[in-house]
């Protein structure tokens, strides 16, 4: 029993308590972390007390269903380190309005989850935490930064774990993993109460093992709130409701450009094949152009470094963070750098420079203007290709995991596998990536869907197509 779906059923049927659906969690965890690295924090105390308490006759959405968050979402009195010595002892005073959304419903929180410092990174490499691995193959990384979220979904921990996504960290990580990953309309869902990296990219979304469950919870995290000025008013449809409708006459988008790029032959194969899958299902392909993705990458690392050194200087030491034990400095401005040296790891710093040189006066028209400029065009650029099309299915990186040091010391090689996910943040457009098959390794490899604003319908319709076709979900990694 798996999926949000199959605990749901069985719970409502009694024949299993929220209270085992919580201790068989915590023996997964207690069984495989100690070689995963997945979870930070442990909540099993307040998790069996939660599931104690339960009651079969409440009526929420995800009554008695354990979750797992991603350490970038606050929650009141248990920890929130953002994968940082920064926050390595921070226990928020709040809750974020997601998670708030999904313990209403009745969620579990059973812990939270290893991740790239401040979801700087694609490998979970950069966390202060130690390493997470990938389930299927201990020696490969789950991705980044939400690689612990896709890893303890992977290694069936929970149905249900909370990513962000700024550059593809919800939708890489889920590839790399075999998960279903989404992020949301910029928008969708409220950022309240989420550790910021940057603002204008920012999302959280859910990540489980099935298009519908996925669907259900994004159903519930999504909507507008009062605390983020930047969630729509829109209304939220019922997803989880209309995933089986068919795909007839849906016309699909396949980026020209995106053939020459550098891919995995075995994920390219598998993006033709999906091709011809959504074409016997009665879709339409479309040849389209998006010119303008090469220069994604760019863009995406000038936009998230300027806006992460804003949101990142409140961890001084005196309003936020980590606080130096020093005891012979000089000024102020020694007891910050102090502060600031010795808790961000040399990923945060590095974009924290990169950041502060392109916000700063002489560099400021180069480059953040220039980059911003080139964001509406590419916005642009994905307005016109919606004409042509409802959807766009592509890769979601360049290959499947790779293996752990691999690219750790190349910066350049690891942001390059940006270059299918960061467009789409750029732009706000909604995304998911859905897991389809293993390669000849034994490594899970997904697809992209990419939709228009506020078109999730369509997305999850595409996604639960191809899902019905490969059925991975009833793949898990081997010992597990
Ligand atoms: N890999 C990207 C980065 O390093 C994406 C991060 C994210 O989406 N949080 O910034």
């Amino acid at each position: 029993m798996h999926t949000i779906s199959e605990m749901r059923e069985a719970l409502k049927s009694k024949k299993i308590s929220a209270t085992e659906l919580v201790q068989n969690s915590l023996a997964q965890i207690d069984k495989h972390d100690s070689k995963l690295g997945a979870v930070i924090t442990l909540n099993k105390d307040e998790a069996l007390k939660k599931a104690k308490n339960w009651d079969s006759s409440r009526p929420g959405r995800l009554s008695g269903v354990p979750i797992l968050l991603k350490d970038m979402f606050c929650t009141q009195g248990l920890k929130t380190t953002a994968g940082s010595k920064m926050l390595a002892d921070y226990v928020p005073p709040f809750t974020s309005s997601v998670v708030e959304k999904l313990t209403t419903e009745g969620a579990i929180i059973i812990g939270k989850l290893n991740q790239d410092e401040f979801a700087m990174g694609s490998s979970n490499e950069n966390s202060a935490f130690g390493v997470c691995r990938n389930p299927w193959n201990t020696d490969y990384v789950p991705g980044g930064s939400s690689g612990g979220s896709a890893a303890a979904v992977a290694a069936r921990y929970a149905p249900l774990s909370l990513g962000t996504d700024t550059g593809g960290s919800v939708r890489q990580p889920a590839h790399f993993c075999g998960v279903v990953g989404v992020k949301p309309t910029y928008g969708r869902m409220s950022r309240y109460g989420v550790v910021a990296f940057a603002s204008s990219l920012d999302q959280a979304g859910p990540m489980a093992l099935t298009v519908d469950d996925a669907a259900l919870a994004t159903e519930i995290m999504s909507g507008y709130d009062s605390q983020d000025s930047t969630t729509s008013l829109k209304p939220v449809p019922k997803w989880s409701e209309e995933t089986s409708k068919d795909v007839k006459s849906m016309k699909v988008g396949i980026a020209k450009e995106y053939m020459d790029y550098e891919l995995d032959p075995e994920v390219k194969a598998l993006w033709l094949e999906a091709q011809k899958e959504l074409e016997a299902s009665g879709a339409e392909l479309v040849d389209i152009s998006l010119a303008l993705s090469e220069y994604a990458v760019s863009v995406y690392y000038i936009v998230c470094a300027s806006e992460a050194s804003s949101n990142l200087s409140r961890f001084d030491g005196v309003r936020f963070g980590h606080r130096t034990n020093k005891k012979d400095l000089e000024s102020l401005e020694q007891f910050y750098c102090q502060n600031r040296s010795e808790a961000f790891g040399a990923e945060v710093q590095r974009r924290i420079a990169l950041g502060t040189f392109t916000l700063s006066s002489g560099f400021y028209d180069a480059y953040y203007i220039k980059a911003a400029q080139v964001r509406r065009l590419m916005k642009e650029e994905f307005n016109k290709v919606f004409k042509q099309c409802d959807v766009i299915l592509s890769p979601v990186a360049s290959s499947p995991a790779f293996k752990i040091g691999e690219r750790f010391k190349d910066s350049i090689k690891m942001f390059t596998n940006d270059h299918f996910t960061t467009p789409v943040n750029i732009s706000g457009l909604p995304a998911m990536t859905v897991p389809l098959k293993l390669n000849t390794e034994g490594l899970p490899m997904g697809l992209q869907i990419v939709a228009q604003d506020f078109n999730e319908s369509q997305m999850f319709q595409v996604g639960r197509n191809l899902e019905s076709k490969y059925e991975f979900y009833k793949e898990v990694p081997h010992g597990l």
